[in-house]
């Protein structure tokens, strides 16, 4: 039977595989329905304003903000991350959605240009339409964070939006739709549909404008190859094999508490979060020791330093990894060949992994982290840029650190930090090469470009 025929899914809690609900599988014509809903909404949407949409999106993170207690516990049941980890993730999304609301207008509104000497009879400017309904496919690892990245933004520019959930994370979908329904000022502007990947596949041949996806880079080529045959833009927010490089001048405890953290938080299951260190070898010894001692100190279990996998499946890709990295002739600082142990992954750190592993060029998405030196940040640079992803980086030196960035073939970078471009929504968010392309969060382009009156 395929997937499509079922009518409803079950979502179960990661920690203890229980059903947690039964949601409905949205059909194709559930979908084309909801996006006619969709595109019925969408004048009296922009008819709003920017003020009266901002109106509506602070009452909606209102709620959120109030009832965060509540959200968490559901992102906690549904995904299995401690619920202080689940309410930090809602935390960022609230900043972002207020930001949303806020800005929307100054950085959407008409800009003038200059029409030069030839044409200086002219006036000239560029004015920015909203595209009209937006699809929004959504991952499990942050299912506020990461879907809100989009959802806010479209809905403060004008568009309505259809959002399809992961299967995984279905409750914390429609959480998020009926509260916005408590606050909207007619139906169909935020519209929730759950379902297998089967609906994130109708989404992409509906009557959508625009789709924004987060997830896998192999199905974002599914997605991509969808909207190219519709001639509609999409966003695609894909893995990383993010690198944390390390030269001989940085603050050895604070990179290895850093690069640890964001190795092992969430379970390892961030598109941002650490997964290679190449460190100078002049100090490579003193940051194995420090980070050693931190990593023996984190326990997975439910509210403990890190939940399961969410994603019963992934952890074959992370013993695969473990493996083959293994049998390369990896070293274990922490962990070994036996940290799976479904469903957690005790926390795994290797040493000397060869450039050729699957754990150095493939996604592994679980609470891993291998440890390379360099003889200097040439080699560094060069073995960071070497994988197919380009997502984020963190780079930790007291006085290279700009310059070690810019060499970066990277959508974003922390310098003495790590991940902090995702809370700040001001920032675009997004990588290259086969990260993706596009950007949610805050706009690519300065306001403070010249504008020309006539
Ligand atoms: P997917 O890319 O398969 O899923 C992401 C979203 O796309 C889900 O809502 C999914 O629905 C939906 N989807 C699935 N198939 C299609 C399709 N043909 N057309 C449109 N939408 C579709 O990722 P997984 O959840 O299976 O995770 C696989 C891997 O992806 C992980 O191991 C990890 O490496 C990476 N990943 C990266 C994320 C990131 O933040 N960049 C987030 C999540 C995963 P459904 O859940 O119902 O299948």
């Amino acid at each position: 039977m395929s997937t499509q025929a079922l009518s409803e899914f079950p979502n179960h809690n990661p920690a203890t595989g229980e059903v947690i609900d039964n949601h409905h599988n949205s059909s194709q014509s559930d979908v084309d329905a909801a996006v006619a809903r969709a595109h019925d909404s969408k004048r009296a949407w922009v008819a709003l304003g920017f003020d009266g949409r901002k109106k509506v999106l602070n009452a909606w993170n209102s709620i959120i903000t109030k009832r965060l207690d509540e959200l968490a516990e559901l992102v906690a049941l549904e995904t299995g991350k401690p619920i202080s980890d689940a309410a930090l993730e809602i935390s960022l999304a609230v900043g972002h959605l207020s930001w949303a609301a806020k800005h929307a207008q100054r950085y959407l509104s008409p800009v003038k240009r200059n029409p030069g000497l030839l044409m200086a009879n002219m006036k000239a400017r560029i004015e920015r339409a909203p595209y009209g309904v937006v699809g929004v496919i959504g991952p499990w690892n942050y299912p506020v964070f990461t879907p809100m990245g989009s959802i806010a933004y479209s809905l403060a520019a004008g568009n309505t939006i259809i959002f399809k959930p992961s299967e995984y994370t279905p409750g914390v979908g429609k959480w998020l739709g009926a509260t916005f329904a408590e606050v909207a000022p007619f139906p169909d502007i935020f519209q929730v549909l759950t379902g297998l990947g089967t609906t994130g596949a109708a989404l992409t041949q509906s009557a959508v404008d625009k789709i924004a996806f987060t997830g896998s880079t192999r199905t974002a080529k599914r997605v991509a190859t969808s909207a190219a045959e519709r001639m509609i833009p999409v966003v695609l927010e894909c893995g990383g094999k993010d690198p944390v490089i390390i030269d001989r001048d940085a603050n050895i405890k604070k990179a290895a508490e850093y690069a640890l953290w964001m190795a092992m938080s969430n379970a390892g299951q961030t598109c941002i979060g650490a997964e290679r260190v190449y460190i100078h070898t002049a100090v490579a010894d003193e940051f194995i020791r420090e980070i050693g001692t931190m990593a023996r100190e984190l326990h997975p279990g439910v509210n403990k330093s890190y939940g399961p996998a969410t994603m019963p499946s992934q952890l074959n890709i992370i013993q695969s990894h473990i493996d083959d990295a293994a049998a390369k002739g990896a070293k274990f600082l922490v962990g070994g060949t036996d940290s799976v142990q479904p469903p957690f992954v005790q926390p795994t750190i290797m040493l000397d992994v060869s450039e050729d592993s699957l754990a150095i060029t493939e996604e592994t998405f679980g609470p891993t982290l291998t440890i390379n030196r360099v003889q200097d940040m040439v080699e560094a640079v060069r073995l960071a840029n070497a994988t197919r992803y380009g997502l984020g980086a963190s780079v930790w030196s007291k006085g290279n650190g700009e310059k070690i960035a810019s060499q970066l073939v990277t959508g974003m970078v922390s310098i003495n930090s790590v991940i902090g471009f995702a809370g700040i929504a001001s920032l675009p968010f997004g990588g290259v090469k086969e990260s993706g392309y596009g950007r949610i969060h805050g706009p690519k382009v300065s306001m403070n470009l010249p504008i020309y009156d006539q």
